[in-house]
């Protein structure tokens, strides 16, 4: 913890901050010499009457100014803006309370003078630091005010100067505070602007774009399914013996030819639909569907390749569900394909359990269960987004992929109105819900509340 610091935030901003705070030091140097030169001759015309050597003491407080700023200017170019700002405030706090014992009449401008230096330490230094300087601004009031009880000022300053001296001060508080802070700042929000717009300019162009490559990449896609299907189509054929009997050695080859084709048609049509999505061309049909002919589905593509992997696997569908709903039947099972497919894929052991089920009168959810490795949490979101994968090296088992069928199941979800969650712990398991507004066919309407009360 650092103590020193108890209002520091840690920002990306930081050096931003320290850049402007080094720019406002420096414009203020530059606008205290510039003063120094008025107030130097006001104060010669104040003082000229009645010449002391405690008005030479002040008088070479005021000529002191021009030397410390200065000073402070070039500390403050060399790095270190706060300090020479310390140097700064300090010497004007002090060049202050002198005044003020040794002129009677001047003691009116030590409270404006104070706020003003006070408001000047909130504009340039960081706050932790600067209740350095609030401390010692209000002992150096306590002790001018004890020591102006006690002992008589030896320089009577005439009380229309000290008007005219109060009002200059208004001035100088004025400029300070918002010219200094508007010049110090001019060029870095001009930065900003151009910056914003540059930013603008490069999102059109990049929306542009993405929006080419998925035209490129839905239109590719397309051309390569038609000679796919050619292959796929003929290598079937050949297997199923239409073109004469096959030896031994070119079934095997012709087998691998077909499994090679359908694998690569899946990630060719995953391809597909993300740009389809991507491009806002895809469309959710709403029509009434089975739940069983869903429930079907998943059976027969991904059950048995649990079974093969010697997984317990099941689906459930609570008898509160009714039996006709209505949506697009061959997205939600892509879905509902993509989720089971990737909970057979991970788990090597174990179980991958589905469940369908209603949520209140107006949800459904479908729930896919797994007993595999598990998602770090950290990696919630980042498995939703397209072409990415978990870095399993370090994994016994190499899994296949292409990282893109949670992108395109989040995506589907997304249109239907749903939700989609993810729970998981590492070594346990993972559970993916999706939840859905209940559609029911317009017929069975009466049915479905029936069978939801
Ligand atoms: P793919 O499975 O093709 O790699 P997905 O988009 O379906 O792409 O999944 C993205 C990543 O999320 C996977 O690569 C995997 O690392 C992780 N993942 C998805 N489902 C599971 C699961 N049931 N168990 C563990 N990790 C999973």
């Amino acid at each position: 913890m650092n103590l020193m610091n108890p209002f520091q935030i840690e920002s990306p901003y930081e050096e931003i901050e320290t850049a402007r705070r080094g720019r406002m030091v420096i414009a203020l140097c530059n606008a205290g010499i510039l003063f120094s030169i008025p107030l130097i001759v006001v104060m010669t015309i104040v003082m000229l009457p009645q010449f002391t050597p405690a008005m030479l003491l002040v008088y070479g407080l005021c000529i002191g100014i021009i030397p410390i700023n200065y000073l402070a200017k070039r500390i403050a170019l060399a790095g270190k803006p706060d300090f020479g700002s310390y140097i700064l405030i300090v010497y004007f706090l002090f060049l202050l309370a002198i005044n003020s014992v040794v002129m009677a009449g001047i003691s009116p401008m030590l409270v404006p003078g104070y706020i003003l230096l006070l408001v000047v330490t909130g504009m340039i230094l960081p706050p932790s630091r600067g209740y350095i300087v609030v401390v010692l601004a209000s002992s150096m009031y306590l002790a001018v005010t004890l020591i102006r009880t006690h002992v008589t000022p030896p320089v009577i300053v005439p009380q229309p100067a000290i008007e005219w001296l109060l009002a200059f001060l208004g001035v100088v508080t004025f400029i300070f505070v918002v010219f200094i802070n508007q010049l110090t700042t001019r060029d870095l929000r001009k930065a900003l602007d151009s910056a914003t717009y540059d930013l603008v300019e490069m999102n059109k162009k990049l929306e542009l774009a993405s929006e080419r490559k998925s035209q490129f990449t839905a239109r590719t896609s397309h051309e390569l399914r038609t000679p796919l299907s050619a292959i796929m189509v003929f290598s079937d054929l050949a297997l199923r013996d239409a073109y004469g009997p096959l030896n031994e050695k070119l079934r095997n080859a012709l087998e691998h030819v077909s499994n090679s084709a359908r694998h690569l048609k899946t990630v060719i049509n995953d391809i597909l639909d993300l740009s389809k999505i991507e491009a806002g061309g895809l469309e959710i049909f709403d029509e009434p569907f089975e739940l069983t002919d869903l429930v079907h589905t998943v059976e027969s593509a991904c059950l048995q390749i649990a079974e093969e992997k010697d997984l317990s696997s099941s689906i459930w569908v609570s008898p509160k569900m009714p039996e006709q709903l209505s949506g697009d039947i061959d997205r939600l099972a892509q879905i509902l394909l993509n989720l089971t497919g990737n909970a057979i894929k991970f788990t090597e052991e174990g179980e991958v359990e589905v469940r369908i089920e209603p949520q209140g009168t107006s949800k459904w959810r479908m729930i896919v269960r797994d007993t595999g490795p598990g998602i770090p949490e950290d990696q919630f979101a980042t498995i939703f987004k397209a072409y990415r994968q978990l870095d399993r090296t370090a994994s016994p088992s190499k899994v296949k992929g292409t990282g893109l069928g949670l992108a395109i199941a989040s995506n589907l979800v997304q249109m239907m109105g749903g939700d989609i969650g993810v729970e998981s712990e590492l070594g346990v398991g993972t559970t993916f819900t999706v939840t859905l507004p209940l559609r029911l066919p317009e017929t069975s309407d009466e049915e479905g509340a029936k069978v939801l009360a």
